[in-house]
């Protein structure tokens, strides 16, 4: 399983810059709509944060780490980032599972 963890660099054609995307961590292809993923982390101290298509992704993360996980929809990530970051005062909410 390959644990990227963090946003990947993807070169840009055309555009002339490139952009920041997420890989899934079961299946290891791009994540193209953070609204189909989640972010999810054993609970504890630090730890990684994996990024995995909602459904049978997820259900193979938790099966390959066989313990509680907790989970944000990864679109919501950036805006927990930002708020732990001191970036905004905006506060972000779980939603409820
Ligand atoms: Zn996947």
């Amino acid at each position: 399983m390959s644990m990227k963890s963090i946003p990947a660099i993807i070169p840009e054609t055309g555009e002339g810059y490139s952009k920041f995307s997420f890989f899934c961590d079961i299946c290891d292809t791009q994540i193209d709509n953070l609204g189909r993923a989640m972010a999810a982390w054993e609970p504890g101290e630090a730890t990684d944060v994996y990024h995995v298509h909602k459904g049978k992704c997820l259900d193979a993360l938790d099966k390959i780490l066989d313990t509680y996980l907790l989970t944000v929809e990864a679109c919501d990530l950036p805006i927990f980032l930002l708020r732990d970051l001191g970036l905004t005062r905006y506060e972000p909410t779980y939603a409820a599972a």
